[in-house]
């Protein structure tokens, strides 16, 4: 006890600052600051220990130590304070560095648009509604007599030939629709005259070239009424053939032979590049003229089929193929190139 005690008791209270700045010094962790701050300031801390000591001094040295004793509190409290914050500000910056680049561009979501045979399709579907067609659809799955038997051809008819038949099962009955005539039949079936319809869907041949493909997609259109004449046929194409390919286009009929239609013809457009002026145009082979499709009057054997009064009415039907429309007017020269889904050339429409 005596002089020199009190002063080394406040020495050794104030140099617990510098030991715990020391200590705490390589910490990256705020678990471990806060265990460090209770080893020096806890209940059984490294202060608390010494201050144990103040009870044996005389009462006039107990001021001087518990001011030191103050003073060391706060130091270790501010310290960790700073550390906290820098252990924060660390963290932040580890966090950032590991999950995010602020510089990146953002993401985006890009947007998708329709294909271009769905817009097609859609767009003659709305030109015909124009016209007062009304959309109608079937099976893709047709019975024989659907599909053949129905449009005057029966079993052993050449003209079967002509659309090579991919048949279902034991083939004699069922096969995949060769054309969508089989929703005009089964319209007739059930509705009676007046009729317009257009029949867009898709259909199967055993084609395979580059302007033919085993799937493509057809659109049928069927008008059925008192007094239907070719006229009306012919005005009812060229509106569409002006209102999809461009005004000014003309039509031309070239007599063709299709068992459901009497007479029938193949239908071609004024060349919509060249206008017919250019012998070495490439869109229409210096022709000036491309083919559309087909077409003609409604075959009397065909209302007979379906229980139609022959002598009551009579129609006109047409054909085309939607791919080839779509070819035509963006000048596509492959058909597969609408099927295999390549996005450099979806985008282009
Ligand atoms: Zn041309």
């Amino acid at each position: 006890m005596g002089e020199p005690e009190p002063s080394r008791l406040v020495e050794e209270i104030l140099a617990l600052g510098e030991v715990f700045r020391g200590e705490v010094a390589p910490l990256k962790d705020e678990q471990e600051l806060r265990a460090a701050q209770a080893r020096f300031l806890g209940k059984k801390g490294s202060l608390s220990e010494l201050m144990k000591r103040m009870g044996s001094l005389p009462p006039a040295e107990r001021p001087r130590v518990g001011e030191a004793a103050n003073r060391v509190k706060q130091l270790i409290e501010e310290e960790v304070a700073r550390k906290l914050l820098r252990i924060s500000a660390l963290r932040r910056k580890r966090d950032l560095e590991r999950l995010v680049d602020v510089t990146l561009p953002g993401r985006t979501t890009p947007n998708g648009h329709l294909h271009i045979l769905t817009q097609v399709r859609r767009e003659l579907c709305a030109i015909f509604a124009e016209l007062g067609f009304e959309v109608a659809t079937g099976p893709q799955v047709e019975t024989d007599f659907h599909n053949f038997e129905a449009l005057a051809m029966p079993a052993d008819h050449p003209a079967r030939d002509m659309q090579d038949t991919f048949y279902v099962g034991d083939g004699a009955g069922t096969l995949l629709r060769t054309h969508t005539s089989p929703v005009q039949i089964r319209t007739m079936l059930t509705r009676k005259p007046p009729l317009a319809i257009i029949a867009p869907g898709v259909v199967y041949r055993r084609d395979d070239d580059p302007t033919h493909s085993p799937m493509f997609t057809q659109l049928e259109g069927l008008c059925v009424d008192k007094g239907i004449r070719m006229s009306d046929l012919k005005g009812v194409l060229l509106h569409f053939v002006q209102r999809f390919f461009g005004p000014g286009l003309g039509l031309r009929f070239r007599a063709s032979y299709f068992p459901f239609v009497e007479p029938g013809a193949e239908v071609d457009m004024r060349c919509s590049f060249c206008h017919g002026a250019r012998s070495d145009c490439r869109l229409c082979k210096g022709s000036g003229w491309l083919e559309i499709g087909g077409a003609g009057m409604v075959d009397p054997r065909v209302f007979e089929q379906v229980g139609i009064d022959a002598t009551a009415v009579s129609g006109f039907a047409f054909g085309m193929g939607l791919e080839r429309m779509a070819m035509l007017r963006h000048g596509i020269h492959d058909i597969k190139l609408a099927y295999e889904g390549d996005l450099r050339f979806a985008r282009q429409f």
